[in-house]
């Protein structure tokens, strides 16, 4: 398995802690309280880790937004304890997608240039010719990257799966689209840590389509150092976006049990350093000892080395997985 660097630079930390974000996640906070209100909503509670299986009796217990949340003692995977219907979520998901900011869409060019260097690269270390791609609902909440796609990896032919809300949470569609355009590969960007399932999800991928497809999994990381010490108060912990904090472990121990070879893990996390100096300069926060002062006094070539040392060591807050069928 390889772990590749991604030598980033380091983002402005306005696009996590400023106005536009806050405002996305008191959104989702609320869509989340409703829910919670809603005695008519479905819920499915979890006895166990989604990722390694492990009894929820090993693991810690805490809470966010008044839905309870585990840590498993077994693979370090974060897991909301009990999790509402897909088609739910989807609902959710819609309602807070039809608000277009044509400006947030502008600020992901590097997002997208990103994965689609992801899959070049993954073509050229694995020989596999990937000519069709699809895209499991990424386009849904990032509008701009089908437009990206045609401009930027034009040899390439990209098919998009939409999000949208069916009694069955999506599979039935997914599994016509899987067989009907046989792709190459698939992408499943920012999904896999805010579905209800995740395991049926691989299953449903890697039953309906040919022996040697390549996966491409995009998703937040439960090693990463600003879940480890910020825990529930980082600001990327979104409850409804975040019901699957899967460890680099975890993630593996579930890809290969549905089957799957895991070809490369990276973590190419690029905000662990901005977000944990500015949790440690603000005066109201408890002192650490060692990080308090090493975030303290650091500068900006300081934060970046911090990075690529989380992004070597599998530490930082975003993995990706390559996986194969
Ligand atoms: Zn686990």
């Amino acid at each position: 398995m390889q772990t590749p660097v991604f030598l980033d630079h380091l983002p402005d930390i306005s696009t996590v802690t400023g106005r536009k974000p806050e405002r996305y996640r008191l959104t989702r906070n609320k869509a989340l309280s409703e829910l919670l209100l809603d005695d008519t909503a479905h819920w499915h509670e979890r006895s166990n880790c989604p990722a390694c299986g492990g009894s929820i009796a090993k693991s810690r217990n805490f809470s966010r937004a008044y839905l309870p949340f585990q840590r498993c003692g077994g693979c370090n995977s974060i897991y909301a304890a009990r999790v509402p219907a897909q088609q739910e979520l989807d609902r959710l998901r819609l309602e807070q997608t039809a608000v277009k900011d044509p400006e947030a869409e502008q600020d992901r060019e590097f997002e997208f240039i990103s994965l689609l260097n992801w899959i070049s690269l993954t073509e050229a270390r694995s020989g596999c010719r990937l000519e069709r791609v699809l895209d499991y609902r990424f386009c849904s909440q990032a509008p701009g990257f089908e437009e990206a796609t045609g401009r930027l990896s034009h040899n390439r032919d990209w098919q998009f799966l939409p999000l949208e809300s069916a009694a069955d949470g999506g599979i039935g569609k997914l599994t016509r689209s899987l067989r009907d355009l046989a792709p190459k590969a698939v992408l499943v960007q920012a999904e896999m840590d805010r579905v209800a399932d995740p395991a049926q999800l691989l299953r449903t991928l890697r039953e309906n389509v040919a022996e040697g497809t390549i996966v491409f999994i995009g998703t937040s990381c439960s090693d990463g150092l600003e879940y480890e010490i910020l825990g529930v108060d980082s600001p990327s912990f979104i409850p409804l976006d975040r019901l699957n904090i899967f460890s680099v472990k975890g993630f593996e121990l579930l890809a290969q049990s549905l089957g799957y070879t895991v070809l490369e893990a990276s973590t190419p996390g690029r905000r662990d350093a901005v977000l944990l100096e500015q949790y440690f300069n603000s005066a109201e926060n408890a002192k650490i000892p060692f990080w308090s002062s090493f975030f303290q006094d650091a500068d900006k070539d300081r934060l970046r080395d911090l990075q690529i040392l989380l992004q070597r060591s599998l530490k930082s807050g975003v993995m990706r997985f390559v996986l194969k069928t």
